[in-house]
């Protein structure tokens, strides 16, 4: 489905699950004349090279983003700061940063001081994944049907803005701006929160006897085997995202605190109803979820993803 490119240069720094997806695509549309890619290891390197996802790899991201019209930052947030401090001086002017990161406040303190003046930056967050990590692991559908959140800071330039928005409806995406602040409070609660609740879940459940541990796992209902697919989603980016968001996540956990106090009082006192009066509503919620088409997670269309 080659078509014009939308770039003549696009430099991924960064390509594991995420930036593999979005390099398939971009190779899919030939949506780049040229197409590099940064990753630190020679592991990486290889595997970009034989899946054929890139025209070149590199370990600088200098290199990279030397003479890019865009560069998309997909690498783990904790690594932001240093790599936008080494492209800095590559940046030529007209070009585009972006990047993929789940936190967008921090993102824009962590890049945004090291960009020249004459590039525009536009960062973003494609609201897809899967618990899967490294480039083997992503596959061209995605972002299909999936929602690409932007949040350029005041004074972007608007074109530059429709530019990553046409890159990211090339993936299948839908793709909504925001604020950074309200971006990373709706990111708490719909992402960060049940992923910690997840971690914490799975971990109480194998800090159990050994006896209770090997029970757990045989009888994995599917409530609990949900929590383990999330609680296997990698642990540097989520560290990071924790790191990263502290203040929206804290604002969200004290929230959900007292709502468990309610439930909690309401067990202890046999109140059903306001049992049965909060589950109605929340599978009201869930109804909206499937109309609105979010309720199936991406999958490979092949077994693992692999090419
Ligand atoms: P991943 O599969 O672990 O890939 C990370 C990539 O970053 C790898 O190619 C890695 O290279 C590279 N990298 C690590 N340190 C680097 C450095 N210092 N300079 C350049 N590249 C470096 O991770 P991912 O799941 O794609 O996540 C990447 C970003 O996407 C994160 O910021 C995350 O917040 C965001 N995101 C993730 C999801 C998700 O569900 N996973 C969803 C939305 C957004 P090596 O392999 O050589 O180490």
């Amino acid at each position: 489905m080659a078509g014009k490119p939308l770039f003549d240069k696009i430099a991924l720094i960064g390509i594991g699950l995420i930036g593999s997806s979005l390099a398939r695509v971009i190779k899919r549309d030939g949506l780049a004349r040229t197409l590099v890619a940064c990753a630190p290891s020679q592991r990486t390197r290889d595997t970009v090279i034989r899946l054929g996802i890139a025209d070149s790899v590199t370990d600088d991201p200098a290199v990279a983003a030397d003479g890019a019209d865009l560069v998309v930052i997909c690498s783990p947030m904790g690594t932001y700061e240093e790599i936008a401090r080494r492209i800095g001086p590559k940046l030529k002017k007209g070009a585009i940063v972006s990047d993929v990161g789940s936190v967008k406040r921090s993102a824009i303190a962590s890049i945004g001081p090291h960009l020249p003046e004459g590039v525009q930056f536009v960062p973003g967050h494609p609201l897809a994944g899967t618990e899967h990590s490294g480039p083997e692991a992503g596959f061209a559908t995605m972002f299909e049907g999936r929602w690409t959140v932007l949040t350029p800071p005041a004074g972007t330039d608007p074109q530059a803005v429709d530019r990553v928005a046409e890159l990211w409806r090339h993936t299948g995406s839908r793709v909504e701006t925001m604020d950074a602040d309200h971006h990373d409070h709706v990111l708490a609660i719909t992402s960060h929160v049940p992923h910690l609740i997840a971690y914490t879940i799975v971990g109480t459940a194998v800090d159990l006897e050994e006896h209770t541990k090997a029970e757990v796992i045989k009888f994995a209902a599917s409530g609990f085997r949900d929590f383990t697919r999330i609680a296997a989603s990698d642990p540097i980016m989520w560290r990071d995202i924790f790191l990263n968001n502290r203040d929206a996540v804290l604002e969200m956990m004290g929230r959900l605190y007292e709502d468990l106090a309610v439930l909690q009082r309401a067990i202890r006192m046999g109140d059903g109803e306001t049992m049965v009066r909060l589950f109605t509503r929340t599978r009201e919620i869930r109804r909206g979820v499937v109309l609105a088409g979010q309720h199936i997670a991406p999958e490979p269309p092949d077994e693992g993803g692999k090419e």
